[in-house]
């Protein structure tokens, strides 16, 4: 086999086989096919796009470049979700303990974010003490104990993945469906999982601007979970205003500790509870060797109510609270919210009219929260955890002209005026109540 070669059956639209996709991520891993030969082969990707099991085998060169969990010691059946990406959205922090309650595994490899799309890593930086570089024996000790580990990206987990971001981001091929299918999906494949419920978000403030392509990403990356043996289904979910009412690494955290008492804003915790309900039922699927379905309205309100039953009991809390202690975190964070990074200044933002909230653009609450500090525009910039913006007032709301419709919190106060800016001019107020927006669009299984 020759690299030349391959690179020009993807150029002139061919179809490669596993062994060529595999002979081309190994070769750049052991050094011995050169960067601007991938770069070509990205380029042709980028163009010519995959087929599904393209798709597939290149996933899994991916995450073959690198090892698995080691969790033969864990029993149960393992399960996560993963989400690609929006302002506000902190569910992993709501469903991990809530899916540990319930006896399931969730073995987490999440990432940091970029631009406004936060990282779950990032979020959990802001508890002090908090590690998310485990050792395997930790890791394994805490997923038989507490139920779910989060941890962070490393050298042995899809490097190949890790070589080959940051060359598509310096060759303009980050936007290649198939390359983000198998990049979010090798690391997914590196959990060992049994299934897997995906959340791709669609709207202003995700990845995937349009429903179509958000879509397209999500029936790609059910098709690369199934084809690799993990039970795989994914919601299409609601991006174009932030979820919840808080943006930033701490103020999320502290989000998350008031929802897992059952005090969450009302979309936060329907999509947290719909989507542990379907991590229940593809769990019922796995246990049953059934094939998972879209749930009718009987049957979700079932799971969701069980779900909200560890909430409501406690159980879920106390779940995060002993997830804090055994990552090294102080588990008095949980208890005493001073405990977490808080900016220096705030600031409220005033509604520039009388009426109804009507929209609060995701984007644009996102760009404002990376203009007060809350996320990096590159992987090098460090965050700040305590930047952000709580939400006063959520679409459907009535609102007083003058009156706070959110506050901005920053340790950098000369941004004050511009991210102020940013989010009103993401902001429209109407005379009428507005139509609530659904949040689960559509199930992919
Ligand atoms: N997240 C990833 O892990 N990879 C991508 O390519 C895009 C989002």
């Amino acid at each position: 086999m020759r690299t030349v070669d391959i690179i020009k059956k993807k150029r002139d639209g061919g179809v490669l086989s596993a062994p060529e996709i595999d002979f081309l991520i190994q070769g750049y891993m052991k050094g011995d096919v050169p960067d601007y030969q991938i770069s070509s082969f990205l380029m042709a990707v980028y163009f010519r796009g995959m087929s599904d099991d393209e798709a597939v085998a290149l996933t899994q060169a991916m995450a073959g470049s690198g090892e698995k969990l080691r969790l033969e010691g864990v029993q149960g059946l393992k399960i996560d979700k993963h989400s690609t990406g929006g302002v506000g959205d902190k569910t992993s922090l709501i469903i991990a303990p809530v899916a540990a309650a319930m006896g399931l595994k969730m073995p987490k490899i999440a990432g940091r974010g970029l631009g406004y799309t936060g990282g779950t890593i990032d979020k959990l930086a802001s508890i002090p003490g908090l590690k998310t570089e485990i050792t395997e024996q930790e890791l394994t000790e805490e997923l038989k104990t507490v139920g779910f580990a989060i941890i962070s990206q490393n050298e042995r987990i899809a490097p190949a993945d890790k070589k080959l971001y940051a060359l598509r981001d310096v060759t303009a091929t980050t936007d290649s469906l198939p390359l983000i299918a198998a990049s979010i999906m090798s690391k997914k494949l590196a959990e060992g999982l049994d299934a897997l419920v995906l959340d791709v978000t669609t709207g202003s403030g995700a990845f995937m601007k349009t429903r179509k392509d958000a879509e397209e990403l999500a029936g790609l990356m059910v098709k690369i979970g199934k084809g690799s043996g993990i039970k795989t289904i994914a919601l299409i979910t609601d991006m174009d205003a932030p979820l919840g009412k808080a943006i930033g690494n701490s103020l999320e955290v502290k989000e998350c500790l008031s929802a897992l008492k059952g005090k969450g804003s009302q979309d936060l915790m329907d999509l947290s509870l719909t989507i542990c309900a379907y991590m229940a039922h593809l769990a019922d699927s796995v246990s049953e060797e059934t094939s998972p379905r879209k749930l009718k309205d009987d049957l979700l309100k079932r799971y969701r109510d069980e779900a909200m039953d560890y909430i409501e009991h406690g159980d879920a809390f106390k779940k995060f609270v002993e997830f804090i202690d055994a990552q090294h975190g102080n588990p008095e964070a949980a208890f005493n919210l001073s405990l977490l990074p808080r900016a220096a200044h705030v600031q409220p933002v005033a509604s520039p009219a009388k009426g109804f909230m009507k929209r609060i653009d995701a984007g644009h609450a996102g760009h404002a929260s990376v203009l007060l500090g809350a996320g990096r525009n590159k992987m090098a910039e460090e965050v700040d955890l305590a930047a952000g913006i709580v939400l006063s007032k959520k679409p459907g709301d009535p609102v007083e002209a003058g009156e706070p419709i959110a506050v901005l919190h920053t340790n950098r106060p000369e941004t004050f005026r511009e991210a102020s800016e940013v989010f009103l001019s993401g902001i429209e107020i109407g005379a009428r109540e507005p139509a609530r927006v659904k949040l689960v669009h559509e199930v992919i299984l």
